[in-house]
């Protein structure tokens, strides 16, 4: 997810690693490349320098703290920006009860899909709360064969009821599914609507039509994440057209660049609420700006891991790394202490990209498997090593990492190795620290 951007910036950052400084040419020289990575991912021109000349203002302008490395200075500041260009404040969904959600989008772009999806995660929520939703599912797309059948299968499968008009004309046919959902008391009706291959005005006066009609509470605009600049003048034209609260933006799983999800919030003024990552009904996650803007980075997500881990590993030792997070103090025992998280997470690869600095490594089954094996080398490393050795890495002198390599079965390169890997988690754990902790992660 956002790999493109993530490995742009991943390199944009480590090109500043040496530099003593941020002085005004060194920032023009990554800001050159903080634009030519956004317009290489489709982001509109004039957001491109926008974006830029904030983060240069912002640079130039600030009062620079010794404690932070110019990489760390300018990444902390393209985080900023970006989760300000991004939507800032997490964007809080809560369906109204009852209401009418009205899905809107081009065909293809993924509605009817994500119709099963809101379907079953608003099932879902509710559940977790003790509750259970009457939801119904709808659709009055006829134009797109078979939607309506794709729809009745959807329903099926997230378990909620599901109805089909008699009318084949979309105005009479919303007025059918209303008066079932009224007349049979179901809380919440997800309402198909028919799309087009490209934005036209029938479409757009037939959604206005059911907007007036039915009022639903709840209008989403589905785009295809895949469709990067494109995606924001269909956005534009729906919004003059009919008007939505949010979009939801489906196949952030795909190749897509991420010049959609970077610029959506900005050039429309308008939240993305959900994005979908699949074609699975458990595939759609609130978009959270924070987290976003990691994943752009490379910084990993690290609350995202810690939700996948908070069923597969004891809290305690999940405490004891996200306190080495806070207090940006980080020492070999905790990297041993995730190594272990990592192994009992499952595969390297399924977990790398939550993890920070490495959500941009894209790796073969073969590299993969290497991975695994150096991790396992790393862990006898730090096993060979006494705790003091552990807790102040820096006393390890040459002699020190000989016996260590010895006791480890490995090379003395392999122990210099896993320090400088160590220095950059430590780099991250700092960053977040001087960030204001892991806390921002968890608003
Ligand atoms: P509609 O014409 O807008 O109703 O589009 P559909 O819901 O039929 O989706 C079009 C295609 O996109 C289908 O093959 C879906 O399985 C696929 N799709 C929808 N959402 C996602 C997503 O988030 N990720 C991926 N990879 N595929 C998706």
């Amino acid at each position: 997810m956002f790999d493109f951007l993530s490995q742009k910036f991943s390199s944009i950052f480590s090109g500043l690693n040496g530099k003593k400084s941020l002085d005004e040419k060194t920032v023009d020289v990554a800001l050159e490349q903080v634009k030519e990575a956004l317009l290489s991912a489709d982001v509109p021109y004039d957001l491109v320098q926008t974006f830029a000349q904030q983060i240069k203002d912002e640079v130039i302008g600030q009062k620079v703290s010794s404690s932070l490395k110019p990489s760390e200075q300018l990444m902390k500041v393209v985080n900023d920006r970006m989760v300000d260009f991004l939507g800032g404040e997490k964007t809080i969904f809560s369906v109204q009860i009852p209401s009418v959600v009205m899905v809107m989008g081009l065909q293809g772009s993924g509605k009817t899909t994500t119709i099963g999806k809101l379907a079953h995660y608003i099932a879902k929520e509710a559940k977790k709360r003790g509750k259970e939703r009457r939801i119904l599912a709808a659709s009055v797309d006829y134009y797109r064969p078979a939607a309506i059948d794709q729809l009745e299968i959807l329903a099926k499968q997230a378990q909620i009821a599901f109805f089909r008009a008699q009318s084949n004309n979309p105005i009479a046919a919303a007025k059918e599914i209303h008066d079932h959902w009224r007349a049979n008391n179901y809380e919440i009706l997800l309402l198909d609507t028919a799309g087009r291959l490209h934005v036209d005005n029938v479409m757009l006066e037939e959604l206005r039509t059911l907007d007036i009609n039915l009022r639903p509470k709840h209008k989403f605009l589905v785009l295809d994440a895949m469709t990067g600049q494109e995606s924001l003048a269909v956005a534009k034209a729906f919004d003059q057209g009919v008007g939505f609260q949010g979009a939801i933006l489906t196949k952030i799983d795909s190749d897509t660049r991420g010049g959609a999800a970077f610029s959506f919030r900005y050039a429309l003024k308008k939240p993305i609420v959900f994005m979908g990552s699949g074609e699975k009904l458990d595939d759609l996650e609130l978009f959270y700006p924070e987290r976003a803007a990691s994943r752009m980075l490379g910084m990993g997500d690290i609350k995202s891991l810690i939700e996948k881990a908070e069923q597969k590993i004891k809290a305690v030792d999940q405490q004891a790394v996200y306190r080495s997070f806070q207090d940006g103090k980080m020492n070999l025992q905790d990297f041993a202490q995730q190594m272990d998280m990592v192994n009992k997470l499952g595969s390297l690869s399924s977990i790398m990209k939550y993890m920070p600095g490495m959500g941009n490594i894209s790796i073969s089954s073969d590299h993969m498997e290497q991975g695994q094996q150096e991790m396992k080398r790393f862990r006898a490393i730090i096993s060979s090593m006494t705790q003091k050795e552990r807790v102040y890495p820096r006393i390890l002198s040459d002699s020190r990492k000989g016996r260590i390599a010895k006791g480890a079965g490995v090379v003395v390169a392999e122990v210099n190795k896993l320090l400088s890997r160590f220095e950059h988690m430590q780099q991250y754990a700092k960053l977040i620290k001087k960030s204001g902790g892991l806390g921002r992660f968890f608003k």
